[in-house]
């Protein structure tokens, strides 16, 4: 078994810069791609958003040209709609800096699951239980744009290969820069990782407090939400589900 803790050294961090000429968003619409890993030859299925509706994927939009532009100008009509003066001087880069800060938030939108594995799959013969826990996320809710964040715990027992580990962060990190639900999340991360490396099973926890109920809403700071998705013999076996549950189980300490 080998069990990694992220928390604190949270290897997934990207750079922010966003890949604007990524065909993997827009150009290929919502439709899954298949391409095949240089390295093994392993068939990896690239879908940049698994958002669905009612069982249909969503369609994903190009960004089009000035929205840039338009973004900070709908950013400056809210400081005008909540009473704000946007000249005011503290106010006058607010605009610019909350559209930078959103194009961040959501810049798993311009990652896909191919580019980011990279290849870093390998043929280990290794079958026993991989489990990270404690990996940091941040997200932003879909109904509020407001932030959650909290824990992810990530385990599969693979069919001989294997990823590197701090990928496992990242995946995570992909799916959360992105307006989410945590269940759509957690599921989202739990099937990456059973198209990447067709293990025996993936289970994933995922531990959150969300500022749309902290904040607002019926204002409960101290609520947590937990969210699993297990596959393969974490959803057939009991026993290996236990065991993934006793090895995460522990209270959340992020606030
Ligand atoms: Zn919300």
């Amino acid at each position: 078994m080998t069990i990694a803790s992220s928390n604190g050294t949270n290897g997934a961090k990207t750079d922010g810069t966003l890949n604007g000429t990524n065909g993997a968003i827009g150009a290929n619409g919502a439709s899954a791609s298949i391409s095949t890993d240089s390295q093994n030859g392993v068939k990896v299925p690239v879908r940049p958003d698994r958002t669905t509706t009612q069982g249909k994927e969503s369609k994903l939009y190009t960004i089009p040209e000035g929205a840039d532009e338009a973004m900070v100008e709908a950013v400056r009509t809210m400081l005008i709609g909540v009473g704000e003066d946007p000249e005011r001087e503290g106010l006058l880069k607010t605009p610019k800096r909350v559209a930078d800060a959103m194009r961040f938030l959501t810049s798993g939108y311009n990652q896909s699951l191919e580019d980011l594995i990279n290849g870093a799959i390998f043929d280990e013969g290794h079958n026993e239980m991989v489990l990270v826990r404690d990996i940091d996320f941040f997200s932003l809710c879909e109904h509020h744009m407001l932030p959650f964040m909290g824990r992810a715990h990530v385990a599969y027992i693979p069919n001989q290969k294997v990823v590197g580990l701090s990928k496992l962060a990242r995946i995570v990190e992909m799916y959360s820069r992105r307006l989410q639900v945590q269940e759509r999340l957690t599921r989202q991360v739990a099937e990456a990782i059973q198209e990447t490396l067709e293990p025996q099973g993936v289970a994933v926890v995922m531990e959150a407090t969300h500022m749309c109920m902290a904040m607002r809403g019926v204002q409960k700071p101290g609520s947590w939400t937990v969210t699993s998705a297990m596959l393969g013999v974490f959803q057939e076996d009991s026993k290996t589900r236990e065991e993934f549950l006793s090895l995460t189980r522990h209270r959340p300490a992020f606030f």
